[in-house]
């Protein structure tokens, strides 16, 4: 055991209201009343953070050793060499999560159970107060792979592993969040158990979710099955977070292409979808020249081209995942035809300003002048309006400086918006938060070939650590 490193409080003061409004835990005034005393601490606080190293070995190791409950399809030959198929609150899940609770209860953590079955395993710190939180998830994709989730979960365990072997005491309570189902693919409400800790989900539609695939079993009741219906109201009143910091693979390519190793999220793209329906005539596609048609798919089609040209000229992104057309027959020219629009970009704005444009383009796609034939209708519904998601600054610069420290070269870190939801979407509407990515092989994702290099996984590992002691440290130091 090596000596004890005390992340020293100074002083405490309690919650207060952030410029954003949440209930911040910070922290006081560095500059007025610190001594030299103080400030030799400080300094050496530094020292002591960049001598907390994650041991690469362990890391993977376990990680590997967890993914023995829910082995998916192999992609090569080693035993690792494989996907994850462990749905949430399978026996599987039940398994990882039996080995999360013995192993954090072990390093030191209580740990307590809410009615969503989220896990909080919580280290005291030299004060009581709410943690600063590393979170993911446990539970996988159907044809998932061992990184997503899995790895901010494994890496927030080493945390505790490397804090418990150097004997460091943090100013608060520090600690790690198993969020239930984030996947969404076996009760199909993606993040829906952190949704419910951010109140944005009632608790009763979430318990009453039914499986995928046409089983019985619901979410509750498949908590009760495993034993993970937890007592505590799965709230963020009943279980406050100081802050929330998340270590995910990206899951796209940008890393791996610029060759860096560290993406500083500092949020979530914003979103919207709609449905498009475009009705045009049916008739005889042998005898009914261009001139006299009206062609639903053929205006369709040049919508969802001029989509995509619109949305890349924006930095944005634009897809259709579903189409439908009628009659559906070789020879008679579709009369209506639906499709799905997905639209993205890091900004309102740009989706907004995206979506005026469409409206506009597609109404002369419509006309007569432009089908040449006959003038077809066009009709929008918007299913779903997802604002962009700003993180915390205070958690975007304990990251950054985590991650510069770690890598040891600003050029191997990017500031980065995620354009997949995870649950700190939800955790950020109620403390700080940021998330940590790391280069997933190929961006690929969501599939068993799903891989992330253990020295990337363990830089990932490691800035994450300092985030949540940077961000421990801050509260305890600076106002
Ligand atoms: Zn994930």
């Amino acid at each position: 055991m090596n000596n004890p490193i005390v992340i020293r409080l100074l002083s405490q003061r309690s919650s207060q209201q952030c410029k954003r409004g949440f209930r911040c835990y910070p922290i006081r005034s560095f500059t007025s009343t610190r001594t030299h005393r103080q400030i030799r601490n400080w300094e050496s606080d530094e020292a002591a953070l960049q001598r907390l190293k994650v041991n690469q070995g362990r890391l993977m190791d376990e990680l590997h050793h967890t993914c023995q409950w829910g082995t998916g399809k192999p992609w090569g030959v080693a035993a690792t060499e494989t996907g994850m198929s462990r749905l949430a609150l399978s026996d599987a899940d039940k398994q990882a999560r039996d080995w999360f609770v013995e192993t954090t209860q072990s390093l030191g953590c209580s740990v307590q159970v809410d009615a969503m079955g989220n896990i909080f395993a919580i280290r005291p710190g030299r004060e009581d107060g709410p943690p600063t939180c590393a979170g993911s998830h446990l539970d996988t994709q159907p044809s998932g792979g061992r990184y997503d989730g899995i790895l901010g979960i494994l890496a927030g365990v080493e945390m505790l592993k490397v804090l418990k072997d150097h004997n460091v005491q943090t100013a608060y309570p520090v600690g790690v969040v198993n969020w239930t189902n984030e996947e969404g693919a076996r009760f199909p409400i993606s993040m829906v158990s952190s949704g419910v800790w951010a109140g944005e989900i009632p608790l009763d539609r979430a318990h009453n979710l039914q499986e995928v695939g046409g089983g019985t079993a619901t979410m509750k009741s498949e908590l009760e099955r495993i034993g993970f219906l937890g007592s505590l109201p799965a709230s963020y009143k009943a279980m406050p977070l100081a802050a929330h910091f998340e270590l995910h693979i990206e899951q796209g390519p940008i890393l791996e292409a610029e060759k860096q190793k560290i993406g500083v999220v500092k949020g979530v793209q914003a979103y919207r979808w709609y449905t498009v329906e475009v009705t045009g005539r049916e008739a005889h596609t042998g005898t009914t020249p261009f001139s006299s048609r009206g062609d639903a798919m053929l205006a369709a089609a040049r919508m969802i081209a001029l989509s995509h040209d619109s949305a890349r000229k924006h930095s944005a992104l634009a897809s259709t995942g579903i189409l439908t057309l009628t009659p559906g027959s070789v020879n008679t020219i579709p009369g209506a035809v639906r499709f799905s629009l997905d639209v993205r970009a890091p900004l309102d704005s740009t989706v907004e300003a995206l979506e005026k444009e469409f409206k506009e383009q597609f109404a002369k796609i419509v006309s007569k002048e432009s089908t040449g034939g006959l003038a077809v209708e066009v009709n929008w519904q918007t299913d779903s309006v997802s604002p962009a998601i700003h993180f915390h600054e205070d958690c975007i610069t304990a990251v950054r400086e985590a991650a510069v420290s770690v890598t040891g070269k600003e050029a191997l870190v990017r500031d980065m918006v995620s354009g997949a939801g995870h649950d700190s979407v939800y955790a950020s509407r109620h403390c700080p938060t940021s998330m940590i990515f790391v280069p997933s092989r190929n961006g690929i994702s969501h599939n068993p070939e799903e891989y992330t290099n253990p020295e990337d996984c363990a830089i990932g590992a490691e800035v994450l650590l300092q985030s949540v002691l940077r961000y421990d440290r801050q509260r305890a130091f600076k106002a």
